[in-house]
């Protein structure tokens, strides 16, 4: 086990073939499973087993044990299944993680995680197990990036419009020599005559237009149950606010394609069409394409798992 450390540690990828226990921790639901190569020619890594989906438990304590049945669970799983032991845990978190890579940071919709050293905890309580963390929007784009929607594009982000408006950026050289992938707080940055309090503390987020949380406390529902009629204003606002956003990132980041996904975006097929036109009569100077996030749901779980093959200093946490 040390050993499969060490040369994490030191920088080394795991060997490709081989499988990784995948998390995904958002503010409403985890989700586990068990990360391998497919079958399938082409196809790259893909979710070989899931468990079932947990609500993400608020109290940290609580969801560090049930985050180590899960793991104990997935390795047992692997076993029978085999070939080889998984590399290790790859966790993908709806929050700000700090720059060691290791401790969360801050996150709005999961305060009891703030300042716990997560990867720590994680794998002493599996055993030693490698674990790696990062924001649900980097393994978003990684997986993107590596199998998905994002592949050979050396600008570019993923947007996750669920719980909250997350986002992750890769700017690279142009032969792929070299690059770095960030997550960036864009569902934080403030829209002029917004009047309306942030779950941040902050006043005027774009989030407060796009976060479904926030969302269903101001509908007094998930906005997916809401009928048609009654949410018109809401998905009007939200295109309108959120290709705000999108403007802004592709002239501060000068990202050149972006791939939308999140429970919201999967739910809702025709919001990737309204956010293309309200960009296009926005922007100018500069070139965003929009495009949908061509792994789905799975993108976090298969980035989570890449995770642990990505050298860590091209993370910016
Ligand atoms: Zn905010």
């Amino acid at each position: 086990m040390m050993d499969a450390m060490d040369a994490m540690e030191a920088g080394e990828s795991s060997a490709p073939g081989q499988s990784a226990i995948a998390v995904d921790i958002g503010g409403t639901n985890t989700r586990v499973a068990l990360v391998g190569p497919s079958l399938v020619p082409g196809v790259g890594q893909t979710v070989l087993e899931a468990a079932p989906t947990f609500a993400t438990e608020q109290e940290y304590p609580t969801q560090m044990a049930r985050l180590a049945a899960a793991v104990t669970a997935g390795l047992r799983l692997a076993e029978r299944r085999g070939p080889g032991q998984p590399r290790g845990v790859g966790v993908a978190l709806g929050g700000r993680i700090a720059r060691d890579g290791a401790c969360v940071l801050a996150a709005p919709n999961l305060r009891d995680y703030e300042g716990r050293p997560f990867v720590q905890d994680l794998s002493a309580q599996c055993g030693g197990l490698p674990v790696r963390l990062a924001h649900d929007a980097v393994c978003g784009l990684l997986a993107e990036r590596r199998y998905g929607a994002l592949v050979s594009v050396e600008r570019c982000a993923y947007v996750t419009l669920s719980t909250g408006t997350g986002c992750a950026v890769h700017l690279g050289a142009a032969d792929g020599s070299a690059g770095v992938t960030l997550s960036i707080e864009l569902g934080h940055q403030l829209l002029d005559h917004n009047p309306r309090v942030c779950l941040c503390g902050q006043v005027g987020c774009l989030e407060t237009y796009t976060g479904g949380r926030q969302l269903a406390l101001r509908y007094g529902q998930p906005i997916e149950s809401l009928p048609a009629a009654e949410s018109l204003d809401l998905w009007r606002d939200f295109a309108a606010k959120l290709s705000i956003g999108l403007v802004n990132l592709a002239h501060l980041t000068r990202v050149e394609r972006v791939a939308i996904g999140g429970a919201i975006a999967l739910n809702r097929p025709g919001l990737l069409d309204a956010l293309r036109v309200a960009v296009a009569e926005r922007l100018r100077g500069a070139h965003l394409e929009l495009v949908a996030a061509s792994l789905g749901a799975q993108a976090p779980l298969i980035g989570a798992a890449t995770l642990l093959a990505t050298p860590e200093n091209e993370l910016l946490h």
